[in-house]
């Protein structure tokens, strides 16, 4: 899809998708569903769209093995509009909230205009290189929140806590990465751009009984889950275009081995990758080691070798190795590995970290 020239995608997102998806969406782009229009020209409402909505919400379902409890919704205002919309609806007097880097601190700061935030436990203090693992949460808060996978830092929750409250997730960068028990949850969102599809749209699961627990404020109309819920996620225009590509990078990923098939590819490539910089004399993981994310993984140079920057980024680039650069707030390097990332990338980089000489 790139005129031929192989270019290994380690952007942290928007972010590589499968081929698959870009194949067939660029196929009803030209003519959609045998209907001789562009899927962008379209109806939302007419037949052969509804039949799509219908089949993503189902892949969902599937992948994530959620039954009929659930409503699957696709919004649109990113995850960033999840961490007011949530606490709108839910947040009465008290939230839990979890803080392991910056997507949860913007979470805690939409979330205290609607009440009192109480954060379980904080990594901050050593600039979120962890993920905190012991910590109680409040019986009588209206939910507890966290971040599952930490795009910025590259830390990753490997197991989540036995919450007594409601338990909301920001997966939007490890969702359909692995296997999840996705029933502990009782709202889940992410933003499409790193696992499910293209920027645009943003997936919301959520439990049917949470409707009964929306706050007493006025919500509008298009900020409340169950009128979107009650209208299968069709009370507006839905972004047709993201909807029509998350299907078919899902259709993806159920063709190979649902969220456990993925597991086992991404456990792959971030194995060989960090295997790569704990043996490198030059760079050293940001990360605690348990704490490592399999999605990204930022590193950076030792402090004496910092000066190899620039033929390190040299290097890269004659590996055709694109979108490796560390967010602002680490430094360094973050190659991103969503699952549609192929091994021969996560080798490609290796090659050169294994290789790299002073
Ligand atoms: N949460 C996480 C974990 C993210 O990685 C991001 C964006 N990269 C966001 C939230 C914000 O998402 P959006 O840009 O869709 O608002």
């Amino acid at each position: 899809m790139n005129n031929g020239k192989k270019i290994h995608n380690f952007s942290a997102g928007p972010s590589i998708l499968s081929d698959y998806a870009l194949e067939k969406s660029a196929q009803d782009i030209d003519n959609f569903a045998g209907m001789g229009l562009s899927v962008l020209e379209i109806s939302h409402r007419s037949k052969q769209f509804v039949d799509v909505v219908d089949q993503a919400q189902h892949l969902v379902r599937q992948l994530m093995g959620l039954n009929e409890d659930y409503d699957v919704l696709f919004l649109q205002g990113g995850a960033s509009t999840q961490f007011f919309q949530v606490p709108q609806n839910f947040l009465q007097q008290k939230a839990v909230y979890l803080n392991t880097g910056v997507w949860s601190q913007k979470a805690i700061e939409e979330a205290k205009g609607f009440g009192r935030v109480v954060v379980a436990a904080s990594s901050e203090d050593s600039n979120f290189n962890f993920i905190p693992t012991s910590y109680t949460i409040d019986g009588d808060a209206d939910y507890f929140h966290c971040t599952s996978n930490n795009t910025i830092f590259g830390t990753q929750m490997k197991s989540f806590p036995n919450s007594p409250v409601p338990m909301i997730c920001d997966m939007s960068s490890d969702i359909f990465s692995k296997e999840v028990d996705f029933n502990a949850f009782d709202l889940i969102y992410a933003g499409a751009q790193k696992n499910m599809g293209p920027a645009g749209v943003t997936l919301v699961v959520i439990r049917k009984d949470m409707y009964a627990r929306v706050a007493d404020r006025h919500i509008p109309t298009m900020l409340g889950y169950k009128v979107h819920g009650e209208n299968g996620s069709m009370y507006n225009t839905p972004p047709v275009f993201p909807i029509l590509v998350s299907k078919y990078n899902l259709e993806w990923v159920m063709n190979n081995g649902g969220c456990a098939g993925m597991q086992i590819r991404n456990n792959e490539k971030a194995e060989l990758l960090y295997a790569a910089l704990d043996r490198s004399p030059y760079f050293v993981g940001t990360a605690e080691t348990d704490s490592r994310s399999n999605m990204n993984a930022c590193f950076v140079f030792k402090s004496e070798f910092e000066h190899l920057t620039e033929s390190f980024d040299a290097a890269c680039k004659e590996g055709n190795i694109s979108g490796l650069k560390g967010h602002r707030s680490v430094g360094g390097y973050r190659a991103s590995m969503y699952n549609a990332l192929p091994l021969e990338s996560v080798q490609a980089l290796v090659h050169i970290i294994d290789n790299f000489a002073s």
